[in-house]
């Protein structure tokens, strides 16, 4: 890191700080580029220490550049120096990343309210991740070995998982292994030196630097050794309503608006703590202060359905809208970035990413002190291949090892006033595959989840057709049509009774209203807070909703309204008490048994 100052700070606005390039002994201007990090050094007269304000660089003129300070900019004067650092906005990756609480540069801020209180001093960095912690490094490549990129070299036990030690993403070319030592290290201790194809030696450790607005596979994807994969599988939550309906691919990308009150945050604990993937890192963006001392209160100790804590296996980095925007705007960066080095193990990974709006509005405020050109509602014209950038680095991929690994990105909008119309949430619905519509009036019903099936879509469930109709039933994906077809008829019916009464529809529009009740009541509603009910395994989800198409399919000869609703009364009764009880438990099996009595009943008429 350079120490003599390469600029001068030339004005200051707000965050952004403008600064001009020195002239080095040959008279030509310090080189500077986009996005690398510089230090501001605010000048003291007091003897106090000196701070730096890490800042990134967002514009590049002849000799002069803007940019913009992580942190606030008070006291920072015309003529105070500039360092540059040479690197851009990065993370460090190595064991030690699980459990930890980031704000949105990789500060740890369990670390920092140790030594610092909860607030951290202007201008001071802690280490991402533990420098003293040792860990022990099994090596898996001997001395000669040649490697590349992404391959392995070696193994740390992390918590639960195995970490791959893995050969540095940027590295050019094939390299070979000169020395390896195995044991107990500390993460910046070399563990292996290799030679490289130009005859310079580089050594490694457990940890490496990764410009967060880099994608940690670009490098490694366009030498071929990883490959990017359709995906083909579904991510399973035990949510019935999104498994069943509106399905999200593992990989894959998806999207929740919530109107305050509506249940996203439940939601996004269901997802977190029941779906198929190994890994959960949960970016928290500006939200209140308030949610987020909830998010990291309540996270550490909610259980694992896998065994110990779901803080065991989860990353959390989070700003409120009290920090500053840039930090505010990076933080999505930083937890894609940790996600994606997860992925490259062959890990699936789950990002969620609450809110991009208020990620959305960082860029909107930075954009308008840059006096750029504003797009629609103020947001920066290039607003939506940013939406669509971050999303894009979701997916399945083959990674070195030929293992797969997936990134699937949830991310959550909070539209001013429920108005999907707006700019982030129309970018993000243009982008994402899945769009689970949270809804303030199925919330007030308390129809839990109250993501609403009329407005909520999946692309995925085409997409992963052949997965549903092999694993689950032939037909799946059809059937599953044939329910939602079911849902807005019923509300087609509902929507009549409310100007005619009951008394104005006749008895097969009466007769499809209920089945579409019931469908509702006893499968898309699922309650969060029941042991049995909260989460739904997808061979159960199977069993229940075969049976329930059954009877919903083939209901007895009925001869008026009230045989109509006295029979769904009783069936959605039968399932409701099913769905509290343990699988396979003798309550299971008789209220099974009493519902499949109903269908033979059915057949025998
Ligand atoms: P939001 O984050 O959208 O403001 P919450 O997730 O905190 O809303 O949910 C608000 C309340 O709604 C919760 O405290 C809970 O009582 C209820 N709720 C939300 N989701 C569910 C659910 N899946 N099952 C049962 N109750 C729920």
């Amino acid at each position: 890191m350079s120490q003599t100052p390469s600029a001068r700070v030339i004005g200051v606005r707000d965050d952004i700080v403008s600064i001009r390039m020195l002239k080095d002994d040959e008279g030509e201007f310090y080189p500077i580029t986009k996005n690398e990090v510089v230090l501001i050094c605010p000048q003291r007269t007091d003897g106090a220490r000196q701070e730096k304000l890490q800042a990134e660089v967002l514009r590049v003129r002849h000799g002069e550049a803007d940019v913009q300070v992580f942190e606030t900019t008070r006291g920072v004067a015309v003529g105070d120096a500039v360092e540059q650092t040479g690197q851009m906005l990065s993370v460090s990756l190595g064991p030690g990343l699980l459990g930890q609480v980031y704000d949105g540069l990789q500060n740890p801020l369990e670390v920092i309210a140790g030594q610092q209180g909860f607030f951290l001093p202007r201008g001071l960095a802690v280490d991402g991740i533990d420098q003293q912690q040792k860990w022990s490094f099994q090596p898996s490549v001997k001395v000669g070995a040649r490697v590349k990129a992404g391959d392995l070299l070696g193994r740390v036990a992390e918590s639960r998982f195995s970490h791959k030690i893995m050969v540095p993403f940027n590295l050019r070319g094939e390299a070979e292994v000169t020395w390896v030592q195995e044991g107990s290290f500390t993460v910046s201790t070399p563990v292996v030196r290799l030679r490289l194809s130009n005859g310079d030696e580089r050594e490694v450790s457990m940890q490496q630097r990764w410009p967060v607005r880099v994608p940690v596979n670009r490098d490694l994807l366009r030498e071929g050794y990883n490959q990017r994969q359709f995906p083909d599988q579904p991510m399973l939550t035990s949510i019935r309503l999104i498994d069943t309906f509106f399905p999200v691919a593992l990989g894959g990308t998806a999207c929740i608006p919530g109107p305050f009150g509506a249940g996203k945050t439940v939601l996004q604990g269901l997802i977190s703590r029941y779906s198929n993937v190994d890994i959960v890192v949960i970016v928290a963006c500006g939200e209140r202060a308030g949610e987020v001392v909830e998010t990291i209160t309540e996270f550490p100790n909610m259980p694992d359905p896998r065994g110990g804590t779901l803080m065991d296996r989860t990353v959390i980095i989070c700003n409120t809208s009290s920090m500053p925007v840039a930090a505010r705007e990076a933080s999505i960066y930083t937890g894609i970035t940790i996600s994606e080095y997860y992925r490259q193990m062959g890990y699936n990974v789950l990002l969620i990413a609450d809110s991009t709006s208020r990620w959305a509005q960082a860029m909107r405020e930075t954009s308008g002190r840059l006096e750029e050109i504003p797009g629609e509602e103020a947001f920066p014209a290039y607003l939506d291949s940013a939406v669509r950038a971050l999303y894009e680095r979701a997916g399945m991929v083959l990674t070195n090892e030929h293992e797969q690994g997936s990134l699937t990105l949830i991310g959550t909008v909070s539209p001013a006033g429920g108005n999907f119309e707006e700019p982030v949430t129309q970018s993000t619905l243009r982008t994402v595959k899945t769009f689970l519509g949270l809804s303030a009036e199925r919330a007030y019903k308390r129809a839990y989840p109250a993501v609403d099936p009329l407005i909520s879509w999946s692309r995925y469930l085409d997409q992963l057709e052949g997965w549903f109709n092999d694993r689950l039933a032939p037909q799946w994906v059809e059937q599953v049509k044939r329910m939602l077809a079911l849902l807005r008829e019923g509300e087609q019916v509902q929507q009549m009774m409310q100007v005619t009464g009951e008394e104005g529809v006749t008895l097969d529009d009466y007769l499809a209203w209920q089945k579409s009740q019931c469908l509702d009541q006893v499968y898309l509603q699922q309650d969060a807070f029941d042991d049995v009910d909260a989460s739904t395994p997808v061979e159960r989800q199977k069993e229940l909703f075969m049976l329930l198409v059954e009877c919903l399919d083939n209901p007895p000869a009925l001869k008026d309204k009230d045989a109509v609703r006295a029979h769904f009364v009783k069936l959605a009764g039968l399932f409701r008490n099913l769905n509290y009880s343990r699988h396979d438990s003798p309550d299971y099996r008789r209220y099974l048994s009493e519902i499949k009595q109903m269908v033979v009943h059915v057949q025998a008429s």
